[in-house]
């Protein structure tokens, strides 16, 4: 499957993401979090008037499971998933991301005040991650899809297996250098603290399973 381009502002949005400081790192799980809830919200709404449909609260939720042995982090919802198309234009291109949507060039150059104040959306991933795979299966689709990037040049997207609606988030942390380290992250402690602070307004139950290494 041949590598696929993200538009130039995307480019631009995850070339930020990618070079963050430290201290800015810690939000990508609130927004993955967000994401995660928004996609549960469109199953909630659409069950509303769907009379097909039905919402079993104990069916929603969020997981997120750290594994230290692979160093990866996954962001499990069962929203409402996202078709082929779907990928392509959520995740492709940021010109769907509300938040950047009315920042100026300069402010974008700047960048610091974006990523603490405002919603920087899906490519928040990058701060922390590598590799990026996005497993989904939307409501009412017969057929999943794998989206992965590893960063600024591209990415793909083929066909995968998934027998549940909803979207699997892999992140494969990036390597520890001297002065950086990843590994807080694959922390239980560290992810609870992450989300009491910027999640704990979540209306869906977020689980957690970290495998000790
Ligand atoms: P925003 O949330 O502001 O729209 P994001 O960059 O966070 O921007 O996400 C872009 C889009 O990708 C979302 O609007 C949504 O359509 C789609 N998306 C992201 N994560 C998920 C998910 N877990 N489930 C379903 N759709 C998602
Ligand atoms: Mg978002």
């Amino acid at each position: 499957m041949g590598k696929r381009k993200f538009k130039a502002e995307s480019k631009r949005l995850l070339d930020l993401m990618i070079n963050a400081i430290y201290s800015q790192r810690e939000v990508f799980l609130r927004e993955l979090i967000s994401n995660a809830s928004d996609a549960i919200d469109k199953i909630y709404y659409k069950a509303l008037t769907d009379e097909n449909l039905t919402f079993n609260q104990s069916d929603y939720f969020i997981k997120i499971t750290a594994d230290k042995d692979s160093r990866t982090l996954k962001i499990i919802d069962t929203g409402i998933g996202m078709t082929e198309e779907e990928l392509e234009k959520n995740l492709g291109t940021i010109a769907k991301s509300g938040s950047l949507a009315f920042k100026s060039e300069n402010e974008i150059k700047d960048g610091y005040d974006i990523i603490g104040q405002f919603g920087v959306g899906f490519y928040a991933a990058f701060m922390v991650a590598d590799v990026v795979t996005v497993v989904s299966k939307a409501l009412g689709s017969d057929q999943a899809y794998k989206w992965e990037s590893k960063g600024s040049d591209g990415y793909t997207i083929e066909p995968v297996e998934k027998d549940t609606v909803g979207t699997e988030i892999t992140l494969k942390l990036k390597e520890n250098t001297e002065d950086e380290s990843y590994d807080e992250y694959l922390e239980e402690y560290r992810l609870k603290q992450i989300i009491k602070k910027y999640s704990d307004f979540i209306r869906y139950p977020i689980k957690m399973d970290v495998t000790k290494s």
